[in-house]
């Protein structure tokens, strides 16, 4: 069916058409419609805690699935459910030509990409390809390079929520790429987030989201911190978490994903910090925010300390617990 596809000059800002539809030159702005060909494939590449409820929020909303994961067993509930499973991001590449890649870290994806058998192998001009994986902007606008080369087009479009919004579709994209790519950009987006945000060239929607995830270490430290002095000074811990989220001190790890077991239901603190977004993930988005800090000369030093914090969680045995078990850490750090 992709190859039913046509592409235009990026200009007209509308890039997809079915052949069967090919308007008369001169009046391609009228007749185009992205929806003529809205529900061909879409690859999808990395099914893990995010990129499974993501990819099947585009299956509720009718986009058929060319799927890949290194981990076979991801991609099982796929297949059983019809979406065709792959062996390579370049058999992806080949079948679909708008790609989203929702992997780990920046060598996962430039492996998915520019690997053996990676995206570029075989990847068709005028492609769409999405990277919503958090990684280094300076890795994102190499990739952009790369596809570009091929003809193609690449946008990062990392995304805040968590595990609950990629289920409820209700993500934050941090979109960057050229702005006339957006609108296809969003077309897609928009079946797995609420918010689809233009931040500005390739690497900004990583820029947006390496500060967000700063300020989102500190402020669960922060609330982990206060949370346990305030059940050490005596007070009941529902009841603390209630003041703080009527005062001054509420913030998304207080009142959305409270790092204490026992003050909220649905959240990993409730479930032994199982599933969430791993202390490890946490690591490398701080470890990010170091690096850009240090090419940008910015001092963050709160972030640079909660970059420390999460590094020995991972050393300490945290690396696969839910970031929030930083209050756990804490407890097990109080010696005297
Ligand atoms: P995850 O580890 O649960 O899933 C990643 C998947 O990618 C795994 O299934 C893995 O097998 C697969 N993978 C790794 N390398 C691959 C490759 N080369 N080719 C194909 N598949 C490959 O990670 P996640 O929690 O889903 O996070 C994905 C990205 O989203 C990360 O960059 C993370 O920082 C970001 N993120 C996560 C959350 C969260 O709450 N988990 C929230 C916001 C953003």
């Amino acid at each position: 069916m992709a190859a039913s596809l046509r592409l235009f000059g990026a200009a007209s800002g509308l890039r997809y058409w079915s052949w069967r539809l090919r308007p008369a030159a001169g009046s391609l702005a009228a007749v185009c419609s992205r929806s003529v060909a809205s529900k061909t494939p879409v690859g999808f590449i990395g099914l893990g805690n995010m990129g499974n409820p993501m990819a099947k929020n585009l299956m509720k909303h009718g986009y058929p699935l060319i799927i890949y994961d290194v981990f076979p067993d991801a991609c099982k509930e796929f297949q059983d459910a019809g979406e065709q499973v792959v062996s390579s991001p370049a058999d992806v590449a080949e079948k679909a030509d708008r790609i989203i890649t929702m992997l780990p870290t920046s060598i996962n994806a430039v492996e998915a990409y520019s690997g053996a058998n990676g995206i570029l192998k075989k990847v068709k001009k005028g492609s769409l390809l999405i990277d919503s994986s958090t990684i280094d902007p300076a890795v994102s606008k190499e990739l952009a390079k790369e596809v570009e080369k091929m003809g193609a087009v690449f946008m990062d479009a990392p995304v805040s929520g968590g595990v609950g919004a990629a289920r409820s579709g209700n993500l934050t994209f941090m979109v960057g790429g050229v702005e006339d790519e957006f609108a296809a950009a969003q077309e897609l987006l928009g079946c797995m987030g609420s918010n689809v945000v233009y931040c500005g060239a390739v690497g900004t929607g990583q820029a947006a989201k390496i500060c967000n995830n700063m300020l989102l270490a500190i402020s669960m430290i922060g609330t982990a911190e206060a949370m346990n002095l305030g059940i050490r000074l005596g007070l009941d811990p529902k009841l603390l978490a209630k003041i703080l989220n009527m005062s001054s001190g509420r913030c998304w790890s207080s009142d959305t994903y409270n790092p204490v077991p026992g003050v909220m239901d649905g959240v990993p603190s409730a479930n032994n910090y199982q599933g969430g977004f791993g202390t490890t993930l946490m690591a490398k988005d701080l470890g990010l925010a170091q690096d850009s800090a240090t090419s940008t000369k910015s001092p963050i030093l709160l972030g640079s300390l909660a970059h420390q914090i999460y590094r020995m969680m991972c050393a300490k045995g945290y690396s696969k617990k839910d970031f929030s078990s930083v209050f756990q850490f804490l407890r097990e750090e109080e010696t005297f």
